[in-house]
């Protein structure tokens, strides 16, 4: 578990998977080459690239945000043992939640940044066999598209990207989309626009996939 603390706002890290999965860059990152990957070995091994065996490296994160009392949970996982027939795992989530000192009730907020599977898997669970929403207390809502979440907190800023950066190596080369992009155009278009205006607010950027430290800071290099 990770804590960074961002003005009055203490952001804790869930780890719910680490993709250990052999996936290749051509795979994920289709018009990537492994020479790119290779040129940029330096900023990505150990935790998001292996050079020996052609690997990218993931994980799947939940961010947690404690604030004034109040508790917000940033995505909600992927909920790999929970498909239909499956044997359900209830505790994953949950169980680290309740790690962090927080239970079910006392989650005020749940933000999925997009409705993919990995975001969304634990807004519910199976309780000996009934699906019952994880958190009992929430305000329910519901948010077309993939969102971006500012958090500002006195003078440090952090931007919660979702999808919209799977590997460092979409910072450096911000025009590299994955395979889970949907709409390549605006993708790019939208992760351009991201990269720079964290860049130049100074706002840490937390990602759902990144291993390693899981939150980058960007500067510019040119435009
Ligand atoms: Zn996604
Ligand atoms: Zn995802």
């Amino acid at each position: 578990m990770h804590e960074i603390v961002l003005g009055d706002v203490t952001v804790t890290r869930i780890v719910n998977v680490v993709v250990t999965a052999e996936i290749s860059p051509a795979t994920s990152f289709p018009g990537s080459t492994t020479a790119t990957w290779q040129q940029h070995r330096s900023l990505l091994e150990p935790d998001f690239f292996e050079v020996s065996t052609n690997t990218v490296r993931a994980a799947s994160q939940v961010w947690l945000l404690r604030s004034e009392g109040r508790n917000i949970v940033v995505d909600t996982g992927f909920a790999h043992t929970q498909q239909p027939g499956a044997q359900a795992n209830d505790t994953d989530l949950i169980q680290g939640l309740t790690a962090a000192g927080v239970r079910r009730e006392d989650n005020d907020v749940v933000i999925n940044t997009h409705l993919h599977e990995d975001h969304v898997g634990w807004n519910t669970y199976l309780d000996g066999g009934v699906r019952v929403p994880s958190f009992p207390n929430l305000a329910p809502g519901h948010t077309p598209g993939s969102s971006i979440l500012r958090l500002q907190s006195g003078s440090d800023t952090a931007l919660f990207v979702g999808d919209a950066l799977h590997t460092p190596l979409q910072i450096v080369q911000p025009d590299t989309n994955s395979q889970y992009c949907e709409d390549p155009t605006r993708a790019r278009r939208t992760r351009n626009q991201l990269l720079g205006q964290a860049a130049d607010t100074n706002a840490l950027v937390l990602p759902a996939h990144f291993p390693g430290h899981g939150a980058a800071e960007i500067e510019r290099n040119g435009n």
